[in-house]
């Protein structure tokens, strides 16, 4: 027997019909589409414009020094190298984004820089519902404004997207990290809090209270959120202008609106987030339950080498968490693009008549499709109930040779006889 092939596991492919992959519903590439494009739609009314890079970026780019070793970083990485380069798929966009920013100059266009993305991320995860190797992010960078007005436009933005598909089962969360002149206070606040907790901790959270305290804030272990509970608060330790810059943001998402819960442990994982942090959640996706997750990170560019702090809010967003919510809401996607003609043909001079005639057809903005099997005008006809044609043109010899074909309205099983010659005409007002 020869072999066949199978995706990667935590990878999974989009095709023209929704089906079913361990027990989660993959849906069609339709449903791909019609999300996506509302998506770039909302991004529009808010002006963003798209930046699209490349899915593969230099190491160097993602894995910034050793002292900030994240868990994307450390394990989540898909490597490879070729002669003396190491390159990863890139597992977000933020960093190649801002790498952008910078290699093109685009603050030199002055003003600020308000860029969303969509596209495929890679990180080398233990495969579950709603978390896959191979997924797919759409967020925003606005690079450049440090107004409140910002952080709170991009959770704006964001909520549009989801109210827009008609979700209401939604969470949003928000908290304030502060700068980094009050970060290592709280690192050794936490620190001291956690440190004779030690032995309760998962190897995980041991290797973080080294490492990255913050992230332990962000455990999905039940005990550990036990622990957490009783931390230490970031709100206790942020400077002044950053408890101003917090009052700002809620107060511009009443303004809006937008209705938050303060969640007082909420972190984003990276040393260079500062200030916002927020959060959507949806009860719809299992253990998997965040949807999206921003936050303001003033210190990154500076990270990526630029010479002066740029500040940057933003958030990122799953395609795939979004679909789960879509479907535990119960949110009804378009199907396919029907076919508005189905040309059945019988005998060669009829199917050549259908050949030329169907790309005709098809250049002058007709769904059109035609049997490429040479077969029965019965299995024909049950091909364009397949298809959902509207409209059944019929030609055999007989028709051409009087100049005109039968016209068979689907949905009443009407016929009539029409003149060759003004078929496209009869035809036109499907799609008019
Ligand atoms: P999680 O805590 O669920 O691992 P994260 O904090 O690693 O998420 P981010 O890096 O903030 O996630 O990415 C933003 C969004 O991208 C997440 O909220 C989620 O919707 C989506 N996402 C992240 N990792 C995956 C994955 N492996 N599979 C599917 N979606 C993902
Ligand atoms: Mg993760």
């Amino acid at each position: 027997m020869s072999k066949t092939f199978q995706n990667i596991s935590g990878t999974f492919d989009i095709l023209p019909d929704a089906f079913n992959a361990d027990g989660t519903v993959i849906e069609s590439s339709a449903s791909w589409h019609f999300v996506e494009e509302r998506i770039r739609e909302v991004m529009a009314h808010y002006r963003y414009l798209e930046i699209r890079t490349p899915v593969f970026e230099p190491t160097e780019l993602i894995a910034r020094g050793v002292g900030e070793l994240t868990d994307i970083v450390s394990k989540e990485l898909f490597s490879f190298e070729r002669g003396d380069t190491h390159y990863v798929l890139r597992p977000e966009l933020t960093a190649p984004a801002i790498r952008a920013y910078l290699q093109h100059h685009l603050a030199q266009k002055g003003g600020v820089q308000k860029l969303f993305y969509m596209g495929p991320c890679f990180r080398a995860e233990k495969p579950q519902k709603g978390r896959y190797r191979q997924f797919h992010q759409f967020g925003v960078e606005v690079i450049g404004a440090s107004d409140a007005r910002a952080d709170a436009e991009t959770v704006a933005v964001m909520m549009q997207i989801y109210a827009s598909f008609g979700l209401k089962d939604l969470v949003l969360k928000i908290n304030s990290l502060g700068d980094e002149q009050t970060r290592p206070a709280f690192k050794n606040a936490l620190q001291e809090y956690f440190e004779p907790l030690a032995s309760e901790l998962s190897d995980t959270s041991r290797r973080r209270l080294k490492t990255n305290p913050l992230r332990i804030l962000d455990t999905k272990v039940e005990r550990e959120q036990e622990l957490v509970k009783g931390a230490p608060r970031l709100i206790d330790y942020i400077d002044d202008a950053s408890r101003e810059h917090y009052e700002a943001v809620k107060g511009h998402l009443s303004d809006l609106e937008i209705s938050y819960t303060e969640d007082p442990f909420l972190v984003r994982g990276l040393d260079y987030y500062t200030r916002t942090a927020y959060e959507l959640d949806s009860p719809h996706l299992g253990a998997q339950s965040t949807l999206a997750g921003g936050g303001r990170y003033d210190l990154l560019a500076q990270e990526l080498g630029s010479s002066e702090a740029i500040p940057a809010v933003g958030f990122a967003a799953g395609l795939e968490r979004l679909f789960l919510a879509l479907a535990g809401e119960g949110v009804k996607l378009p199907d396919a693009v029907k076919t508005d003609v189905y040309i059945v043909a019988q005998g060669e001079a009829a199917e050549k008549w259908a050949f030329k005639t169907a790309n005709e057809w098809r250049s002058s903005g007709l769904h059109v499709a035609f049997d490429l099997q040479g077969r029965s005008m019965k299995a024909q006809m049950r091909d364009a109930n397949r298809h959902g044609a509207s409209k059944v043109v019929i030609v055999g010899e007989d028709e051409l040779t009087s100049g005109k074909a039968i016209v068979r309205e689907m949905e009443t099983g009407d016929q009539e006889t029409v003149p060759l010659h003004d078929l496209l005409d009869r035809l036109r007002d499907v799609v008019r």
